[in-house]
């Protein structure tokens, strides 16, 4: 009988990137989310890439008692990968309250759920923003975390928090959090990406929206930084990549090799690329020349952002193999596709 184990927010960008490597790897997945940020066509998405359309719950997980109802029915799961939030950051700082909301109501139900019906293993994803304005690189897992500077953050900083205190109070309890940097790119079909809403945010799709003409131009946020070419510099990392390290922090967990109930990894590659090195490899992958002018720094942003990877490499065997250049050309195949 296959592994069974529950994807939240599934659909989404990272959660859809990672059904794929569990069904690959042989697991029984099913995705409960409510669609807030994804669209239902992602299943069969997923299935053209696995041949597998995953079983989904369409389910707002800052619902109590529908949650509870949700786990009870999988209480046979192996454990859970918790990817449902609201992810946009200066959206937070507009909106805390929601943020707050969603994000640490969906864990603690997730935590309760798990709790009352034997369900032992969790990912979370967590974020390097956690480590808030850093003052020393590469970062590791030992690296003291500040406040994140926006709401968002926040909730991955506390989320952290609960999780830890639960798996302390909890014998079978154990769960790994993921410190994602900053993931880019999409599934190598085609057939999976980020979408998102409005105007990115993000580097990667506003290069992508500006190479198609659906934004003017790029504005690169500072270009007097104390980094190699004046840009930001920041650790990305393939969603594929990112996707398997999910599969390796699960297995960890199942087969009880993990050396403490709640560990940490960050998941980066890291090497440390500027705004203009991103710039340069997509122009050299897709050979679009991209408009782009030099603005004001953006509040809050880091000059330089990258990880030490080596827990994940010795402990997860984790090695992420994709380049800047996959990451750059796998982002541009998707944007043509999904706007073809
Ligand atoms: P995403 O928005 O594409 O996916 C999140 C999914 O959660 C969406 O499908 C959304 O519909 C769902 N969701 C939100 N609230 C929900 C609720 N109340 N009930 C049920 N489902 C709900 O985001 P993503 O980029 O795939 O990110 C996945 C996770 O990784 C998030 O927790 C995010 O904070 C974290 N993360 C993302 C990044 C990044 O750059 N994308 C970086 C670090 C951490
Ligand atoms: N960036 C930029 N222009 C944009 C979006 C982002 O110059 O329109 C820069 C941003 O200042 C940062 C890097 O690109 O140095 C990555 O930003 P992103 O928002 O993708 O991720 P972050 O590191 O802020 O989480």
């Amino acid at each position: 009988m296959k592994n069974k184990i529950i994807i939240t927010g599934g659909t989404g960008y990272i959660g859809s990137h990672t059904a794929v490597e569990f069904i690959n790897e042989g697991f029984e997945v099913i995705i409960v989310d409510n669609l807030s940020n994804s669209d239902i066509s992602v299943l069969d998405s997923i299935k053209s890439i696995t041949g597998v359309k995953p079983t989904f719950e369409n389910i707002d997980l800052t619902d109590k008692n529908k949650t509870s109802i949700f786990f009870e029915s999988n209480k046979d799961a192996v454990g859970l990968i918790n990817f449902a939030a609201f992810k946009a950051v200066g959206e937070s700082v507009k909106m805390p309250l929601q943020y707050y909301h969603n994000n640490l109501n969906i864990l603690l139900n997730v935590l309760e759920g798990m709790n009352r019906f034997g369900i032992r293993n969790l990912i979370f994803s967590s974020s390097a923003t956690v480590y808030g304005l850093p003052d020393c690189f590469p970062l590791n897992e030992n690296s003291t975390t500040k406040r994140p500077t926006s709401p968002y953050g926040n909730t991955k900083k506390i989320g952290e928090e609960i999780i830890e205190d639960f798996s302390k109070a909890s014998i079978n309890f154990k769960a790994i959090s993921l410190r994602y940097f900053n993931p880019i790119g999409a599934h190598s079909s085609g057939n999976l990406g980020e979408t998102p809403t409005g105007i990115p945010n993000n580097l990667m799709p506003f290069i992508t929206q500006t190479a198609l003409g659906l934004r003017d131009e790029l504005k690169i946020f500072g270009n007097d930084y104390k980094t190699k070419d004046g840009t930001a510099v920041r650790d990305y990392i393939h969603v594929v990549d990112l996707a398997k390290a999910h599969v390796l922090a699960l297995q960890r967990l199942i087969r009880n090799e993990v050396l403490e109930n709640f560990e940490i990894f960050n998941i980066g590659t890291g090497i440390g690329y500027s705004v203009l090195d991103v710039i340069a490899s997509f122009e050299k992958t897709t050979k679009q020349k991209l408009n782009y002018s030099f603005a004001s720094k953006r509040e809050g942003d880091v000059p330089i952002l990258y990880a030490s990877t080596s827990k994940a490499k010795e402990e997860l065997n984790w090695n992420p193999i994709l380049t800047l250049d996959d990451m750059t050309e796998s982002s541009w195949e998707w944007e043509k596709k999904r706007n073809s």
